[in-house]
């Protein structure tokens, strides 16, 4: 480990804090969420969530079946109907009334997506406020649906354009941001007058779990949303996926089991929405404001310890500030202290599971093995957990896979290039295209790269882009549709056109 890294794992001894977490743990549901009610899985089988710092089980939960799954269909289901008459104010009450249960909830929400994630409590608490967001804006969309009437061009008919709730809809959601990555499904939904089931991510069930009961509190109907957690991703969500009753399906995860996906629901012509794998490159131009430009990096390469579909994949810096921009991003990550989530230091919690800081590892290697140098960390953390230390590669061969692959960790490789051209070229050579951010003082280029990078996000002078008014999504192998913003309700929504026959009969 670099001599001056800080690693503080002694949290784990604090007893007071040891007593809230069992405190919060024991007040969980612990079944399947089906119709309302919370039961065992139809098998009895249960399955344990582990703590990715000490590698110890948390709770055991039920391991829903496929036969959960299809009783979690047919409550949806059953619930359309109803759920879809119901008054948008009376929805848009419900939404508003979880965001203020999460809220007032907010420390419980941040302690179990640390326990079970592993990110930072700091970080955790930004979460929880950004998660909750989506239900208070969701809140004000729910009235504001519409439609039009109109004369058609020849004067002789009348068009009634109408949306309608798209119907049971199902959410397949991934590790990383437990709270948000749900809200940003459910709370649209709810709005639009859609049923659901929710299958959230086996590493981190808990916090749907803790959210259900919210939503219940709230007064959302029983039926109107389910959730599955189970072990068996693929024999749940299959069968869902091919049944005629479901409508709709949102993903966010992977783009390998987004493209299986995708390829499953042609065969209905389901409706899909994909967020996707990212790969995002961070721009530095000689004109940029330094300072905010390792700002920008710090938090878009570090933010959920890289783990973040946004994450700055690849630092593509202008070679006359290349040695600057460098020295400093290592000086101030060098200070990141790393840390179990819980301790009021940690900057930097673990990695969510084994695999995922040997992908880490691997990737670091590889460039190493290509002549990459290694500025800063560059290992994993001995010890329980799996902790991996704050990295910075230099000098990066252009096949090395970390510029390639999506690194989900807390890994910066940095190359330099010469003109805007190139650093367009080079920030476009990615199968993906989430996100882009560039630093510059130079607004009619910001514009230029905000028209040229093949993005559906661009930071400008800002490491951070996530907002639940913006249109969040990706082009590319990043995805297909929108979550948040306006454009975020239109996934819920179908058309109806109705055609009416001249009401003067002319
Ligand atoms: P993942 O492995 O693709 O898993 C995502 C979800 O899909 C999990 O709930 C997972 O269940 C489930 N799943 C896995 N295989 C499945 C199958 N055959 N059928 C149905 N469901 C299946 O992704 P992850 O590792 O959880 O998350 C990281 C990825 O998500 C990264 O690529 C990241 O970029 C992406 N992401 C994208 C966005 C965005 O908005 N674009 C946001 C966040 C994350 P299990 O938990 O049981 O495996």
């Amino acid at each position: 480990m670099s001599d001056s890294m800080r690693v503080s794992i002694g949290d784990l001894a604090d007893s007071s804090r040891v007593d809230d977490e069992r405190a919060l743990l024991a007040s969980l549901p612990t079944g399947v969420f089906v119709g309302g009610e919370w039961r065992a899985s139809s098998d009895g089988a249960t399955f344990a969530v582990t703590d990715p710092s000490t590698g110890e089980t948390l709770l055991d939960i039920a391991d829903a079946t496929p036969d959960d799954g299809e009783a979690a269909l047919a409550a949806a289901h059953g619930a359309q109907r109803e759920w879809a008459r119901t008054a948008p104010r009376e929805r848009a009450e419900i939404l508003r009334r979880a965001f203020d249960l999460v809220t007032a909830r907010a420390d419980d929400f941040a302690l179990l997506m640390t326990l079970e994630m592993g990110k930072p409590l700091a970080e955790a608490r930004g979460e929880v406020a950004y998660g909750a967001e989506f239900l208070r804006w969701f809140s004000e969309e729910a009235s504001r649906i519409s439609g039009r009437y109109a004369t058609a061009p020849d004067g002789r008919s009348r068009l009634l354009v109408t949306k309608r709730p798209v119907g049971p809809s199902l959410f397949i959601t991934p590790w990383n941001f437990p709270l948000a990555m749900a809200t940003r499904k459910i709370a649209p939904a709810i709005a639009a007058g859609c049923t659901m089931v929710l299958k959230p991510a086996a590493l981190t069930p808990l916090t749907s779990l803790l959210f259900a009961t919210v939503l219940e509190e709230a007064g959302l109907p029983a039926g109107v949303l389910n959730i599955v957690q189970t072990t068996r991703a693929g024999a749940v969500t299959g069968p869902l996926i091919r049944d005629p009753r479901l409508k709709k399906l949102s993903f966010t995860g992977s783009t390998g089991v987004g493209t299986r996906l995708i390829a499953d629901a042609a065969e209905q012509v389901l409706r899909v929405s994909m967020e996707l794998g990212g790969n995002a490159p961070l721009l530095v131009f000689d004109d940029a404001d330094l300072d905010q430009a390792v700002d920008g990096a710090m938090l878009a390469k570090l933010r959920n310890g890289g783990e973040a579909c946004t994450a700055a994949n690849r630092l593509i810096v202008h070679e006359a500030v290349l040695d600057e921009f460098t020295d400093r991003l290592v000086a101030r990550m060098r200070t990141h202290t790393i840390a179990r989530g819980t301790a009021p230091d940690s900057k930097i919690g673990p990695l969510v599971d084994e695999g995922t800081r040997t992908k880490v590892h691997e990737l670091v290697e590889d460039a190493v093995a290509s002549g990459a140098t290694i500025a800063l960390g560059g290992r994993a953390v001995p010890g329980s957990g799996w902790f991996y230390e704050p990295t910075v590669l230099t000098g990066l061969a252009p096949d090395a896979r970390i510029l390639h692959e999506e690194i989900f960790g807390p890994v910066a490789p940095i190359v330099s290039f010469a003109t805007e051209e190139e650093a367009v070229e080079l920030a476009n050579d990615t199968e993906f295209g989430l996100v882009a951010y560039a630093f510059t003082k130079d607004l009619a280029r910001g514009l230029r790269l905000s028209e040229e990078l093949d993005v559906g996000m661009f930071g400008l002078n800002t490491g951070i882009v996530s907002n639940p008014a913006a249109p969040f999504g990706g082009v590319k192998q990043s995805g297909l549709g929108r979550e948040g913003g306006f454009e975020g309700i239109e996934e819920y929504l179908e058309t109806r056109y109705v055609g009416i026959a001249d009401p003067f009969g002319v």
